[in-house]
């Protein structure tokens, strides 16, 4: 038998972003990306079992051997931030939007995510599985390889229910790995406006034990903000998630500031997701818990607002990774490397660190950085192999997919024009 089931030889460089153990990546070692020249990545049963200089391995010792002569090797992209599953579109709002309306002005006249709960209750269960299926595919065809999906576009229990089994069926049926996320606490709905408490006392006492106890989330998110949830509130949401063992993160501080920072912090969440309005203190608090600060450009280019404060973030030494936030009604795209260059261009985050960002990171957000994330031994062989001599050009030429393999579990699931060696 051979010692690799696949071979990836002769890389211009591999990637690794390796991280020797370390969670997430902050500060100074986020601009470290453990670049190996003309380098190679052997795979065996599904894990990484080799990576290196090209020059150690022997090309007869693979089944499979990839010529990567003048190309890239990234991990896969961790996508930890989505709500990709749902009905309806929203081109009409985004139609209104550009012509001068505010998203706010338009969650106020009943539109909004208001609208794409009324179609997502409505739709029936296979179109809803299908609709993301599609998603997915796209978000793989980008170098997405694991990506975070949150309900909260049902909003009442059997919705939001109905919401995580699809996501369920996703986890069975596409090659992505999907990591489910329970965002009951998205908007109060509008049958609960006059009696929030009733709404909130829905999601701790009947909707979290239930998906607790049908496993159909590893986490719980809660939308704090003016228009949704407040700190209290997001509090009283968090505990019931704790009490029931699921782990926590929150959209936080994205309008206001509205103590959703803290609040993650408070919680030693996961991560806290937006954080454009998140002050000095907050982000010393978030820097203690662990937490991974989670920005979302593609939100802020979506509805024409400035883009979050990177460098602040970075410089408190707070771990950030990006994601793409698809969702209809704030960034209608699964382009996970337009993120990237985004990042880059309009957040003056160095290449490294946006490499970083959506690797490593992104899986410490997910919880999965011991599994995914770098290219390192015994890790998940999740592998991106890019046509461009140097990871800089990937976000350099931008608007354009380089991308040219994809390889997911050790297997090749997206390949244009490789070359077997
Ligand atoms: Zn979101």
């Amino acid at each position: 038998m051979k010692r690799f089931d696949l071979l990836i030889h002769g890389a211009e460089q591999v990637v690794t972003v390796a991280a020797d153990g370390a969670r997430a990546k902050a500060g100074a070692a986020m601009r470290d990306l453990r670049i190996i020249p003309h380098g190679a990545v052997g795979v065996s049963r599904g894990l990484i079992a080799y990576v290196g200089p090209a020059e150690g391995v022997d090309i007869g010792d693979a089944e499979r051997v990839v010529d990567a002569s003048g190309r890239t090797v990234l991990p896969g992209f961790v996508d930890c931030h989505t709500h990709l599953v749902f009905a309806g579109g929203r081109e009409k709002e985004f139609a209104r939007r550009i012509a001068g309306a505010t998203y706010e002005e338009i969650a106020a006249s009943g539109g909004g995510i208001a609208e794409t709960v009324r179609a997502t209750r409505a739709a029936p269960r296979p179109d809803l599985v299908e609709g993301a299926l599609e998603r997915l595919d796209s978000c793989l065809g980008f170098g997405t390889t694991t990506i975070e999906i949150k309900s909260g576009y049902g909003l009442d229990e059997e919705n939001e229910i109905k919401l995580l089994e699809v996501v369920a069926e996703l986890r069975e049926l596409h090659v992505v790995d999907v990591v489910p996320t329970f965002l009951g606490a998205h908007v109060v709905p509008p049958e609960y406006r006059d009696r929030r408490g009733d709404y909130v006392a829905l999601v701790t006492e009947r909707m979290i034990p239930e998906v607790a106890r049908r496993k159909l989330a590893e986490s719980c998110d809660v939308f704090v903000e003016r228009g949704a949830f407040t700190m209290e509130e997001g509090r009283e949401i968090l505990a019931a998630a704790v009490r029931h063992g699921l782990r926590t993160r929150v959209h936080a501080d994205q309008f206001t500031a509205g103590g959703g920072a803290e609040l993650a912090a408070e919680f030693s969440a996961l991560s806290a997701d937006h954080l454009d309005h998140a002050g000095p203190e907050s982000l010393a608090r978030l820097r203690e818990s662990g937490t991974v600060a989670v920005l979302l450009p593609g939100v802020s280019l979506f509805l024409n607002q400035p883009m979050p404060d990177a460098r602040r973030i970075l410089d408190a030494g707070v771990p950030v990774a990006l994601a793409t936030d698809m969702n209809p009604g704030s960034c209608m795209s699964e382009n996970i490397q337009l993120m990237g260059s985004l990042a880059a261009m309009q957040m003056r985050m160095s290449l490294e660190e946006v490499v970083v960002a959506l690797t490593l990171n992104a899986a410490a957000a997910l919880d999965r950085s011991d599994r995914v994330g770098s290219i390192e031994v015994g890790k998940k062989a999740d592998l991106l192999v890019f046509d461009v001599p140097s990871y800089e050009h990937i976000f350099y030429h931008f608007g354009v997919n380089h991308l040219t393999m994809v390889v997911k579990n050790g297997f090749m699931v997206l390949e244009k024009g490789y070359k077997e060696a």
